[in-house]
């Protein structure tokens, strides 16, 4: 073991840039704590999380009841792997299919890894239900899509940063633009589509909210064609954009579902695959798994993550907090030269810097804000994403839009 030594921000971060990848281009700041909506530096320093690690800390940074559940488990069984049967997967899998309303759940961890979980299971059903000829199953994706890093999901990319370099790239798979309904439907004319696979709202892609309209009609596209219409809500789920899930918002009810993030509360990776039996059934023992998908440790992680979603009525306070924001930011957008949209759901919110995605002034903007307070991080170089956790009041949102406000108008001095 390392010695107990008291390093300072710049010595952590100089430890990083020596030993680690170069894979991520961090925000100058050095985290050591966190509680609800706010992290602390080394130094002491506090700040409001705006980014909640890209929305796995919905229910707020180490919530006492999701801790409870972590350690309270961790002393009993962590890991018996799918070799065993354990004493928590089964009640974790009827809790959490009840929750979101499925037959069947497939346990997995990181949000990619049930990416690829939903993307087999598709090109399985296709052969097995829907009699597509072996090897010839095709799966629809949007351009501007984020699905994760794996090979199987960045073959569905369209974005250079994501791609460059790493083909060659899975086959079967077609992409059309989003927010398009023609484009679908003429996809969708090729029998051998069995699936289409979209984020409700493009997240990484800096918060693109497509027309309610699409969504419901993409849905009926696809039962029409009896082609399996997946849901990412990875970023978009649990609650964060005004709704357990995004889907929500239209009525629509993914033939599957793909869950990730704040699953866990952010403890750590937990994901899930969720679909009915017709589906979820296609795939038989010894044609899929993980060693730790499912482990006791994650079971009741993800029990208590979720009711504490429910219990504290997390989607209530995103929708109305949502509203409250966006207002204060479109106030922001009528008197600033420098900010030239807010677009959201829920808290699930983004601007946009009124400049070139290769200008600095996003990630000067973020630099500022992290001075006074407010962490962000810029993606897609001009946009800003602001999601903080679900838990903040309406106190310290208004206190954060004052940040926010101040920080542009001195900004653009
Ligand atoms: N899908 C969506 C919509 C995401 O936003 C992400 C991550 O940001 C992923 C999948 C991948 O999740 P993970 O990073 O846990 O693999």
């Amino acid at each position: 073991m390392e010695e107990t030594i008291a390093y300072t921000s710049q010595e952590l971060m100089e430890l990083e840039d020596r030993f680690g990848a170069y894979n991520y281009h961090p925000l100058p700041v050095v985290l050591s704590r966190g509680k609800g909506v706010k992290v602390w530096d080394v130094e002491g320093k506090s700040y409001y999380d705006f980014l909640s690690a890209y929305s796995a800390v919905n229910q707020g940074h180490c919530h006492p009841r999701i801790i409870n559940a972590l350690t309270e488990q961790a002393q009993h069984l962590t890991l018996t792997s799918r070799a065993f049967y354990n004493d928590v997967l089964g009640r974790y899998e009827k809790y959490i299919c009840e929750f979101f309303g499925y037959d069947k759940v497939l346990p997995v961890n990181t949000g990619v890894e049930a990416v690829e979980t939903a993307i087999k299971l598709c090109r399985k059903w296709a052969y097995e239900v829907k009699g597509i000829e072996p090897n010839l199953a095709k799966i629809i994706f949007v351009s501007g899509n984020f699905h994760g890093r794996t090979l199987g999901a960045i073959s569905a990319s369209a974005d250079p940063s994501s791609t460059r370099g790493f083909g060659p790239f899975v086959p079967g798979y077609k992409i059309i633009p989003y927010n398009d309904l023609e484009a679908l439907q003429n996809a969708l004319e090729d029998p051998n589509v069995c699936g289409f696979m979209l984020e409700p709202i493009q997240g990484e892609a800096g918060v693109i909210v497509p027309t309610d309209r699409y969504l419901m009609e993409a849905h009926k596209l696809c039962q029409d064609k009896e082609v399996l219409f997946i849901a990412d809500e990875v970023q978009t789920g649990i609650a964060r954009t005004g709704k357990m899930l995004c889907c929500d918002h239209v009525g629509i009810r993914p033939d599957i579902v793909i869950l990730g993030k704040a699953l866990s509360g952010g403890v750590f990776p937990v994901s899930a695959v969720l679909a009915d039996d017709e589906v979820m059934l296609s795939i038989k023992p010894g044609e899929h798994g993980s060693t730790f998908g499912g482990n006791p440790l994650a079971c009741a992680v993800a029990m208590e993550a979720l009711q504490v979603v429910k219990d504290e009525n997390l989607c209530d306070n995103a929708a109305h907090l949502g509203q409250v924001f966006r207002s204060r930011m479109e106030e922001l957008v009528n008197q600033s030269d420098l900010i030239s949209i807010v677009r959201g759901k829920g808290l699930l919110n983004a601007i946009v810097i009124d400049d070139s995605p290769e200008s600095s002034t996003a990630w000067n903007l973020c630099l500022a804000l992290r001075d006074n307070g407010l962490l962000a991080k810029p993606t897609h170089g001009n946009i800003i994403r602001f999601a903080p956790p679900l838990i903040i009041s309406e106190e310290q949102l208004e206190e954060c839009c004052e940040i926010i406000i101040s920080t542009v108008n001195k900004f653009e001095e």
